[in-house]
């Protein structure tokens, strides 16, 4: 497969400062509102959008799979039913367009003007009307340290583990998009010292740290997707902050697993990063030869990706502390076998699913992607730069995650996703 907008050679004529998370590999989607006009789907270069919509009715997309409906909405959803095909055909128009040496768009200043935002005056909205959220547990050293803290160190991984993509059905309409406060959940939760339920406001507040992949038009019900055919049906990845209230999470979950605890709020960042722009960072997976899985999670080629992850906590006065440090590459299931594990009952998959990771902790301390295992559930609290420490969330904290992958001198960044926790209403 070539993709011509990948080629690390390229430059664009857009001004794209040093370490951008966008220049022209990249070519993200996004949902933009400016002024009072109305919301439209974009892209992003340097430190402009790029109005899509405007690109259209100007005659920059002729002969491509798309009309004018596709880019004149609040959601990619339009866009995405064109398949793989249609947004990789439009990604490469986009490409060219930007490109130093096209001179189609370039130098014609009355259209440019109407093409390219600043990001200063524009206002991202939820990116995917996201009608079903799926949530795996795929980071072997999570579940191992989930399993240390609440179990059995000498068999922290439950026995179906290393065989099934665990995950459960979320809740995909408290999805919110970066930028969008929280307040702190209330719940039901049994302290450790208590002999009957109490209800009050989380005092666990944790974040986890995830990637979050889109689907295209899936198959109908009664039929799967293998791991092969997989690469077809994902559009593309985002952060997302899975957040958690560990002690409504403790209490409620068995024996059918997450609930309240959860479905408060799940945080994604708004550009969707395409995974044609994410080719050229595959990497290998773990062995998964002891125990061998199924054959119908089997996969060829390298399906895993290495994304630099950090996530960050900025109190309400003071500086940015970068709390964990991961990457996307330590997953043991890649979003290959995730997919094929979840359509292989049959189960149907629709255009903007979203599938969670699950938390990314790496292998070491300091690479963990919740304060339930930075904190070792409290026991070993976080000391933040102003003197502060955190075993959870405060309210008044902002928690910030940032991610990039980086070869060959061309950084695609994904931007970030923020969220400000308010106190409990
Ligand atoms: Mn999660």
């Amino acid at each position: 497969m070539s993709i011509v907008a990948n080629n690390p050679a390229l430059t664009s004529w857009v001004n794209v400062p040093e370490k951008s998370d966008f220049p022209i590999q990249n070519i993200p989607f996004g949902i933009i509102k400016v002024n009072g006009e109305s919301a439209r789907v974009a892209s992003r270069i340097g430190d402009q959008a790029i109005d899509i919509k405007a690109l259209f009715v100007l005659g920059y997309l002729e002969n491509l799979p798309f009309s004018l409906a596709d880019f004149d909405s609040c959601t990619l959803n339009t866009m995405m039913m064109k398949g793989k095909e249609g947004t990789r055909k439009l990604r490469e128009r986009l490409s060219k367009l930007f490109s130093e040496g096209s001179s189609d768009l370039k130098g014609k200043e009355h259209h440019v003007d109407q093409v390219l935002i600043s990001m200063d005056q524009v206002e991202m909205l939820m990116p995917i009307d996201i009608r079903d959220y799926t949530d795996f547990y795929s980071s072997e050293q999570h579940a191992f340290n989930v399993g240390c803290l609440f179990r059995d160190p000498d068999n922290a991984l439950l026995p179906n583990w290393k065989h099934i993509p665990v995950g459960y059905h979320g809740r995909a309409s408290s999805i919110i998009v970066s930028g969008q406060a929280i307040h702190r959940p209330k719940g039901q939760k049994k302290p450790p010292t208590a002999d009957v339920p109490v209800f009050g406001q989380s005092n666990l507040l944790d974040f986890e740290l995830e990637t979050v992949f889109f689907t295209y038009q899936g198959k109908p019900l009664g039929d799967t997707i293998s791991t092969e055919e997989a690469d077809d049906y994902i559009f593309g990845m985002a952060l997302f902050n899975d957040w958690s209230a560990r002690d409504v999470q403790g209490w409620e979950y068995v024996p059918l697993g997450p609930f309240l605890g959860k479905s408060f709020a799940s945080s994604v960042s708004p550009w969707i990063v395409t995974i044609d722009a994410l080719e050229p960072f595959r990497v290998s997976g773990p062995s998964q030869e002891d125990p061998k899985i199924l054959p119908y999670l089997e996969y060829s080629g390298d399906k895993h990706i290495d994304i630099n992850l950090d996530v960050i906590i900025q109190p309400e006065t003071g500086h940015e502390n970068v709390v964990g440090r991961s990457n996307y590459r330590h997953m043991y299931w890649n979003m290959n076998q995730q997919l094929a594990h979840h359509t292989v009952n049959g189960c149907n998959i629709n255009c903007g699913d979203a599938m969670g990771s699950g938390t990314i902790s790496g292998p070491e301390v300091g690479m963990y992607g919740s304060m339930l295992e930075i904190s070792w559930k409290g026991t070993k609290p976080f000391q933040m730069s102003d003197g502060t420490e955190r075993k959870f969330i405060n309210d008044g904290d902002t928690v910030i995650m940032r991610g990039y992958s980086e070869s060959d001198g061309v950084r695609i960044g994904f931007g970030e996703v923020s969220t400000k926790v308010l106190p409990a209403k």
